[in-house]
């Protein structure tokens, strides 16, 4: 059973399956549909939450975004030196470290393919650590995938700069 590999009784395995499905229930209502006291409810969710397992994200929708989103795919000496640039690039989204041909994935968003590749073009190609770098429009997700997003940073400046968002230099 998953919920035994990742440590979590079976109580907790409908209180988590509940929050999924209905993210607004009271502690209330979901005491009702497991069968356990408000108070239980509330300390075991505590206990989720910090354990990290439980985690409530908010951001950008990919799947409905009218935004173009791409994952980049390259093959790095310094992975650690990507995630770095990835925390600080506001296009970047996020990134996966791999095992394979290709060591890391990042997802990317902007405007245009031309923003696109100019952030790519910017971060990655061209610098002698990575040497393979392979871009993938995401044209469609089966569900919800939601991201954080710096909606307070111009997504349009990049028109207007030859670097990428001037506090992401590496
Ligand atoms: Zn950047």
């Amino acid at each position: 059973m998953l919920s035994e590999r990742i440590g979590i009784d079976d109580i907790d395995c409908k209180i988590m399956e509940l929050i999924q499905k209905e993210p607004n229930l009271t502690h209330t209502e979901i005491a009702g549909r497991v069968n356990r006291s408000q108070p239980t409810i509330g300390m075991r969710v505590k206990k989720l939450e910090k354990l990290g397992i439980l985690k409530y994200q908010a951001g950008i929708n990919i799947k409905v975004a009218d935004l173009l989103f791409a994952r980049v795919d390259i093959l790095t000496k310094n992975p650690n030196k990507i995630f770095d640039i990835v925390r600080h690039c506001p296009f970047m989204l996020t990134a996966f470290r791999l095992s394979g041909n290709n060591n890391i994935s990042i997802i990317i968003a902007g405007l245009s393919l031309k923003d696109l590749d100019h952030v790519i073009n910017h971060h990655l190609r061209g610098n002698p650590e990575i040497s393979n770098v392979h871009m993938d429009i995401i044209e469609d997700v089966v569900e919800d995938f939601v991201l954080p997003i710096d909606l307070n940073f111009d997504f349009s400046r990049i028109e207007l700069e030859n670097s990428c968002c001037g506090n992401c230099e590496f």
